[in-house]
């Protein structure tokens, strides 16, 4: 399906399903990063009814090419048949079970397989596995372990870092008491003084640090690590006696071949949680470390009613699978780099100025001068209107399904939406 630039998608349903929704779902926080008051209200789709290969349908029956891959989990395409096919299966066997699963042996095996100093080159950082559904689950965790290992309070994350729902940077942090937030503490990302001084300011009391290997916060241009910085929290750790957490939920299998994004950037972590691309859409995470940490880690108290599900395992082996036998990575990386140089290009002929930053796999892009993202909300309306998700407040993610054919006519309804931005157009 190919989408004239001049048609503008109709979004009746999708907002009078806002209205219902807003009488009966708390708003403000709440699903927030899934609304439309997040991106652009009024011009993104509201509710979504199926998702398939690179395209999401709307409950207006709008097909859009999609960039935002469900916030990340997205990597293999929506629907993939090998990794659906393995599901529905375990499905139809049994997916809440009253004990563990068998897959989850297997599964738990695989990755440490994969992520063994045999296979990555690297040095050891996934002797052990356990498995959860949510990012914030494997990130509490860590920092549970973190904390019990060393048997200190603080954990130092990176300012504004989004790590789950629980406690740090949680923005306005409504409903957390203070006493629950005071053993922890900020620096500066990239900034070797402000990461020294976290470290001085809370002397003998640091248990961890908890960073992803890149930073990728809302509304800024992503920043990779300098060699510097990583080396300084390598050094400032070792000093301190304390653990790294890598938090790899978003970046994880979009960075690195392997999945461990950490082994493309030099960082030596003690723990690390995945969570996202690892179930392609099932909900499954995982929190990872070495032999040295399992003892601690079994005297964490770790339980959720749905942690040992089955179906998302069994997913999540198929994943593994198709990332590996369809040059995933590859793809992925390659699909990035056509969107990224056909938006710079679209930008320059219409004389906009825009930043692209990040990797490839999950580029971020930002208007010059944009006061409250304004314009990018503005443009990111118009290419929305015209069937494709390309999200103003949050970085992107492509996936193995966007064909040279998806990218192109993305390119198409981008470079249209510069025109209108740059004409100050509606
Ligand atoms: N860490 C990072 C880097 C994330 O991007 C997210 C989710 N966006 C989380 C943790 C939390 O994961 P979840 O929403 O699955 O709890």
């Amino acid at each position: 399906m190919t989408t004239s630039v001049e048609q503008l998608f109709d979004l009746k349903q999708s907002y009078e399903m806002v209205e219902r929704l807003e009488r009966v779902v708390p708003g403000g926080g709440i699903y927030f990063t899934r609304s439309p008051r997040f991106a652009s209200y009024g011009e993104f789709p509201a509710f979504l009814r199926s998702a398939d290969g690179s395209r999401i349908t709307d409950v207006d029956g709008n097909s859009y090419i999609d960039f935002i891959c469900a916030f990340g989990p997205i990597i293999l395409g929506y629907n993939h048949p090998a990794v659906e096919a393995a599901a529905n299966r375990q499905q139809a066997a049994g997916n809440a079970l009253s004990f563990m699963p068998e897959v989850l042996v297997e599964l738990a095996e695989k990755l440490a397989a994969r992520w063994s100093p045999e296979e990555t080159g690297a040095e050891r950082f996934a002797d052990w596995l356990i498995f959860a559904k949510n990012g914030s689950d494997v990130t509490t965790l860590a920092t549970r372990v973190a904390r019990l290992h060393t048997g200190r309070p603080v954990i130092l994350a990176a300012r504004d870092a989004y790590h789950g729902f629980d406690t740090w940077s949680v923005p306005g942090g409504a409903g957390i008491p203070e006493g629950h937030r005071s053993d922890i503490d900020f620096f500066e990302w990239n900034d070797v003084a402000s990461l020294n001084e976290a470290f001085e300011r809370n002397d003998g009391r640091v248990a961890s640090a908890i960073l992803c290997p890149i930073r990728h916060d809302s509304g800024h241009d992503i920043e990779m690590p300098s060699a510097e910085f990583v080396a300084a929290i390598h050094a400032a750790l070792r000093s301190a006696d304390a653990l790294l957490i890598m938090d790899d939920i978003r970046a994880g299998f979009r960075l690195h071949p392997s999945g461990a994004s950490h082994l493309a950037l030099g960082f030596k972590p003690d723990l690390v949680c995945f969570g996202k691309a690892l179930g392609n859409g099932h909900p499954i995470s995982a929190l990872t470390g070495r032999d040295e940490l399992k003892e601690t880690t079994s005297a964490v108290y770790f339980s959720g009613t749905h942690f040992c599900a089955a179906t998302p395992m069994v997913a999540a082996v198929a994943v593994l699978d198709a990332y590996d036998d369809e040059q995933v990575f590859d793809r992925v990386t390659q699909a990035g780099e056509r969107l990224r140089d056909g938006i710079a290009a679209a930008a320059h002929r219409f004389g906009v100025e825009i930043s692209l930053s990040g990797p490839a796999a999950m580029p971020n892009m930002l208007f010059a001068d944009d006061q409250g993202l304004k314009k990018m909300r503005r443009w990111a309306g118009h290419v929305a209107r015209r069937g494709v998700i390309l999200h103003p407040r949050h970085n992107w993610f492509l996936s193995s399904a966007h064909s040279d054919a998806d990218i192109d006519e993305a390119v198409e309804v981008a470079e249209r939406a510069f025109e209108l931005v740059a004409s100050g157009g509606e």
